[in-house]
């Protein structure tokens, strides 16, 4: 039987966490509540690779192939989000610094830095493992890159990372825009409390503590938030390049930690520039209704598309009482439709 056609329902599935045995049981419950499509994959790294430069897709091939037999539709996560333990102890610059000098610990997902050089050679190598093998497969239909970007979190808030090369590749990026210092000092007027800088050298990453120009902490904040658009890029142009399919990304909640919806929305439309077209995610989360840093988030920025876009119900009532508690693994993701969406 051929994979599910459009429009895809279904949710996020991972089968890294439980007994593949069980995979037949949990398709059953899939047909049950009418599925013909699984997001996998987006956390399970360190399955794919369980040491460095040593790839095990079997197991991810089997699951493929038994969802696909079963009318089911996958769409692949890029598994970025979760760097392994061993690239932690090995890599460490890979890993993010919080805005009180501390790098992060190796933990659950969204602690590596998208500037570290390192990490995104690791991302790149994954990502091309996995197009390799996954990106001509018939039962795939879309590529997620990544999971829910946004900034990791510091002390006080989602400030970013602060490591060395984010420091230097921010004032590569004021240098970009503002060409000299003095246009900075003028455009921010930095006259007032003696903040005037002598060279970008001057210009300080706004660490928590320290009363900080508003204007030093926006540049930060879209810095940051463009750093992940590259980030979102890089991934694209390796899956465009080996993967027939679709590709897109999924995100969070719109909040303070997503500074720029407009530049999310740059990451999300990552097939604009594709004729496979891009593939995009609508859930409740979506919905308009929500709003960042005092800005609407339209629904077609997020790449759900603009007219006749198909909404999921606020709540479904399979997932009723199932929660996140460990009841069901087919637990609160299950409003998910996914949709393959026109090139723009
Ligand atoms: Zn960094």
């Amino acid at each position: 039987m051929a994979a599910g056609q459009p429009p895809y329902f279904g949710a996020a599935y991972y089968p890294e966490d439980w007994p593949l045995d069980q995979i037949d049981a949990d398709i059953d419950l899939m047909k049950q509540a009418g599925m013909n499509c699984m997001r996998i994959g987006e956390f399970a790294w360190s399955r794919m690779e369980p040491e460095e430069g040593r790839y095990d897709f079997g197991w991810l091939d089997t699951v493929i192939d038994k969802l696909g037999a079963a009318g089911i539709a996958t769409i692949l996560g890029t598994p970025t989000c979760t760097p392994p333990s061993w690239l932690y102890q090995r890599y460490p610059e890979c890993i993010a610094v919080r805005d009180d000098g501390v790098r992060l610990e190796h933990g659950a997902r969204r602690h590596a830095c998208p500037n570290s050089s390192a990490y995104r050679d690791h991302c790149r190598r994954i990502v091309t493992a996995m197009a390799t093998e996954f990106g001509q497969d018939s039962n795939v239909v879309g590529w997620q890159i990544d999971n829910e970007l946004y900034l990791v979190r510091g002390l006080e808030d989602h400030r970013g990372c602060f490591c060395d090369e984010c420091v230097g590749k921010f004032r590569k990026f004021l240098q970009e825009r503002f060409g000299t210092v003095e246009a900075i000092n003028a455009a921010w007027g930095t006259d007032l409390w003696s903040q005037t800088y002598q060279s970008f050298e001057h210009i300080p990453p706004p660490r928590s503590g320290t009363w900080h120009h508003p204007s030093l902490l926006t540049a930060w904040s879209l810095f940051q938030a463009d750093s992940y658009v590259d980030f979102a890029d890089d991934q694209a142009d390796i899956l465009h390049r080996l993967a027939s399919q679709p590709v897109g990304t999924d995100m969070t909640q719109c909040s303070d930690r997503e500074p720029d919806a407009r530049r999310w929305g740059d990451a999300v439309n990552l097939g604009k520039r594709s004729p496979k077209g891009v593939i995009g995610r609508v859930d409740r989360r979506f919905c308009p209704r929500f709003y960042g840093a005092g800005r609407r988030i339209e629904q077609d920025t997020l790449g759900c598309g603009g007219g006749g876009v198909i909404r999921a119900p606020e709540e479904s009532s399979m997932a009723a009482g199932q929660g996140s508690n460990g009841k069901s693994r087919l637990t609160d993701l299950l409003r998910f439709v996914y949709l393959p969406l026109p090139v723009a």
